[in-house]
């Protein structure tokens, strides 16, 4: 091979590979398939583009150290039908939730457990996509945005109220229902303290429903106060767990330091509602088992375990714990919702945790059954 020869090869190579970054962008975020994470509940992920065709993102929670809930959600955009393979690697935990995609506006399906290969170690998960041409919604859980809250209040009416704003300045909102007898307590729903537990938000919007159709046909006289979205800001975020003052709001029910529980506290107030005329506090969560965590009898005052005992009694009878289990806890941080309500205000208090997996029919079926319970054993 002649010097010359030599040259042209080398210069030929060198052609080619300056080229393939033009074929291939560098960037995950540009080309004829790319990522986007504008839209509510999509976090910043890191993202390394391998090829046209993979993508690695890196899932990192938005402070350490952290509960496990590694939330992911991003939308891949292509001008064409394609196979591609998004990596997720985990910064802080291992694969939890099975992702689920939604093309186009289509509804949200789980992805085919045969289009995701886990690690070994849990360290990562690749997700193997068959695009159309257009938006692929990926995520962990189908997602539920602050916008699917402002249906919720259409699509049930009644009297909606701002009782506070978050740290971010978006609107807490709840549906007031004052009690039909001068007598009568009061039930408070709270949901979506922690931004990925979204079965508890479906378990939240059966469970009130059911309360709501009980009030209207006259079967319970409580009054009624559904809180359903505490952490809008950490929904829209995209986070794991915490609100954007970096605090986890169910360990701050002692101190009260976040603007998104004293804003209950002060609806609370403004209601003038005492410690005693809470009969029912219920705040809904999503965790790895159907679970209702609940007071130990001694904790509460006689009325209020009385209340407790009729109802467990009713739901065993129901054959609901074959589907919920239920566990009494007695945690010694008395910082969450259900141990301050228990604690300060004598309140039925429980966390309803809905299981990652469970079937969205069936998280509301169990929820609406317990609370169907509910309503049938309490005066
Ligand atoms: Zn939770």
């Amino acid at each position: 091979m002649t010097r010359f020869a030599l040259f042209a090869v080398v210069g030929a190579a060198l052609l080619s590979a300056c080229a393939t970054p033009l074929e291939a962008p560098l960037s995950c975020f540009e080309g004829a398939i790319r990522l986007d994470q504008s839209e509510p509940g999509q976090p910043a992920s890191p993202c390394t583009r391998v090829s046209a065709t993979e993508f690695v993102l890196t899932i990192t929670p938005e402070a350490e150290p952290i509960n496990p809930s590694p939330w992911y959600a991003f939308t891949v955009l292509s001008d064409r039908s394609a196979e591609i393979g998004v990596t997720l690697r985990y910064a802080a935990a291992r694969h939890r939730y099975a992702p689920w995609i939604a093309v186009q506006d289509d509804a949200w399906r789980r992805l085919d457990p045969q289009q995701v290969s886990v690690s070994e170690t849990g360290g990562e998960a690749r997700l193997s996509l068959d695009l159309a041409a257009g938006p692929t919604q990926v995520a962990a859980q189908p997602v539920y945005p602050e916008s699917a809250y402002e249906a919720l209040e259409t699509r049930w009416g009644g009297d909606w109220r701002t009782f506070g704003t978050s740290h971010q300045g978006r609107a807490l909102r709840a549906r007031i229902d004052p009690p039909a007898e001068p007598e009568a307590g009061w039930i408070l729903i709270l949901g979506r303290q922690h931004p990925p537990e979204i079965p508890g938000a479906w378990a939240l919007e059966a469970f009130a429903e059911t309360l709501i159709e009980a009030r209207s046909t006259g079967e319970i006289a409580s009054g009624l106060i559904i809180a359903p979205l505490l952490n809008p800001d950490g929904v829209a975020a995209g986070y794991w767990r915490l609100n954007a003052a970096q605090t986890d709001l169910n360990r701050d029910w002692a101190e009260r330091r976040q603007p998104e529980v004293q804003a209950v506290h002060g609806l609370l107030d403004s209601l003038d509602i005492r410690p005693g005329d809470l009969e029912l506090m219920a705040d809904f969560h999503a965790t790895v088992r159907d679970v209702i965590y609940l007071p130990q009898a001694e904790e509460l005052p006689p009325g209020a375990n009385t209340r407790l005992e009729a109802w467990l009694s009713a739901m065993e009878a129901d054959g609901l714990y074959a589907l919920i289990e239920p566990e009494r806890t007695n945690p010694v941080r008395r910082v969450s919702a259900k141990a301050a309500f228990t604690d300060g205000w004598g309140a039925v208090a429980v966390t309803w945790e809905a299981a990652d997996d469970t079937p969205e029919a069936q998280v509301r079926a169990i929820a609406r059954r317990g609370a169907r319970q509910w309503v049938l054993t309490q005066d």
